[in-house]
């Protein structure tokens, strides 16, 4: 059996484009069948869903990931339901949102929190009992490395702070962390002064900023500055190569163990 992961973009948005030739490249090499669907954007939702519905019902796809953001005029969420729970390896329908809360672990994980939680893992920092403070509420990162961050089980164990823009005193919050995991998508915020000396950063942000230094003309930076950073934290994840390469590991993760999963029902049935 191979593995199958079909990834759909829907329009030409630059990044997502990158996103997905990436994911499509990483497949390929570790010997899954990775396929991308590319859509015009002026596919219609009932283009879209029929789509879905029929790469549920193609025993060769182990794993749908609709890529976001979707054009305006398609609801991200309705496709995000359509999509079938043992093939959503994103982790974004709600029945594996909720067994991720509840912490069944029959689910499938989003990609981002749970690169996060191995990169944790394999690096020996101890979660239990540790302050872990999360900057940004999102449903992709946020939100979800907050509900596995506090699960009884290694990589959780934690006590966790989540934080938003409505925070009254954000570095108050990030001064104190262990662990200081940082999702806001705003270049740089947060600097060696906002930082525990020792603590462990996980910067997830991925901004484009300008930077007349380059041929290109602007450079890739996360959420956290980096040079001042690193003299202050024990550990500290660079940007790009830190959580977005754990991103794309995660998701094959999720391919290889919805395969498994058919794999097993059918010697189960057998
Ligand atoms: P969203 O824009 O959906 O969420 C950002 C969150 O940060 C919001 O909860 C927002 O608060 C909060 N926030 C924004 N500004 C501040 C501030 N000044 N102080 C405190 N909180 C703030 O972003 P995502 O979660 O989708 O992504 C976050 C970053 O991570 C982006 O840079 C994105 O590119 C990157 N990313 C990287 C991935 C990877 O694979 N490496 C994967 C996914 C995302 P509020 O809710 O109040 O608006």
């Amino acid at each position: 059996m191979v593995p199958g992961l079909s990834v759909v973009l829907v329009g030409d948005d630059a990044a997502s484009a990158v996103y997905v030739s990436n994911k499509e490249k990483a497949s390929k090499a570790c010997g899954m069948r990775g396929e991308t669907i590319r859509l015009p954007a002026s596919t219609s939702q009932a283009e879209l869903l029929a789509l879905v519905e029929r790469l549920n019902a193609d025993n060769a796809v182990h794993g749908i990931l609709v890529q976001m953001p979707l054009p305006s005029g398609i609801d991200p969420d309705v496709v995000i339901r359509h999509i079938a729970p043992h093939k959503d390896v994103d982790g974004f329908h709600p029945v594996n949102v909720g067994k991720m809360l509840i912490g069944h672990t029959d689910g499938f994980m989003p990609c981002t929190p749970a690169g996060v939680i191995e990169m944790l893992l394999r690096s020996g920092v101890e979660t239990r009992g540790a302050e872990a403070v999360i900057v940004g509420r999102s449903n992709i990162v946020g939100k979800p490395m907050a509900a596995m961050l506090v699960q009884a089980r290694a990589g959780g164990d934690a006590t966790v702070t989540v934080c938003h823009s409505r925070s009254r005193d954000l570095h108050a919050h990030t001064k104190r962390a262990d662990i200081l995991i940082v999702a806001a998508g705003r270049a740089e915020m947060i600097r060696g002064e906002h930082i525990k000396p020792g603590a462990t950063v996980i910067d997830v942000g991925m901004n484009r900023v300008a930077d007349a230094s380059r041929a290109s003309g602007s450079r890739l930076c996360g959420d956290v500055h980096f040079e001042s950073a690193e003299a202050v934290a024990g550990k500290i994840t660079p940007v790009p190569g830190g959580v977005g390469p754990m991103t794309i590991a995660m998701l094959l993760r999720n391919t290889v163990r919805a395969a498994e999963r058919v794999a097993d029902s059918r010697v189960g049935t057998a």
